[in-house]
């Protein structure tokens, strides 16, 4: 018999069934709901991510994912260390934008976003097997994860 599953479960344990009622110090001392102490499952993996989303007048610069994992093959923004120096320098800031919090199974996601304008896309070297330049009205059609859909809806 599996005790754990058929009777001792974490709520409302049947006791008065349990083989070993008469050895349990829970039941002897009526704590049963309490005794033993329900761990919480364990903790998702934190990782920050942190994301430029690069647009022009009517594109946006979109990198697709070959890392293996989460999102493997959709089409991302590119991650600022993507960037070097002198290409940073052909990009005008414009701001922040909220975190985004997104939960996975397995894993918790704090996405930074920082949005950058660049007049002459042109002028952006990119390796063009890994990113592409998207229609902005387009852009929500690539295969995209959800907060990448949200960016792109709500800050384009
Ligand atoms: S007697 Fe103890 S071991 Fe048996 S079901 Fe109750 S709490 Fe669980």
């Amino acid at each position: 018999m599996d005790l754990g599953s058929m009777i001792c479960t974490p709520i409302n344990p049947t006791c008065k069934n349990c083989p070993i009622q008469n050895k349990c110090k829970s039941f002897q001392l009526n704590l049963q709901n309490m005794i033993p102490v329900k761990t919480s499952k364990s903790q998702k993996k934190e990782k920050n991510i942190n994301w430029l989303l690069i647009a022009s007048k009517d594109k946006v610069l979109l990198k697709r994912n070959v890392n293996k994992g989460i999102w493997q093959n959709l089409w991302l923004f590119p991650e600022a260390n993507s960037l070097n120096y002198e290409k940073f320098n052909l990009l005008e800031e414009k701001e922040s934008l909220p975190l985004i919090v997104h939960n996975l199974s397995h894993q918790k996601l704090s996405i930074f976003t920082k949005k950058y304008f660049l007049k002459n896309k042109d002028r952006l070297p990119i390796d063009r097997r890994g990113f592409v330049w998207v229609n902005k009205k387009e852009s929500v059609k690539m295969g995209i994860p959800k907060p990448v859909k949200t960016i792109l809806e709500n800050h384009l």
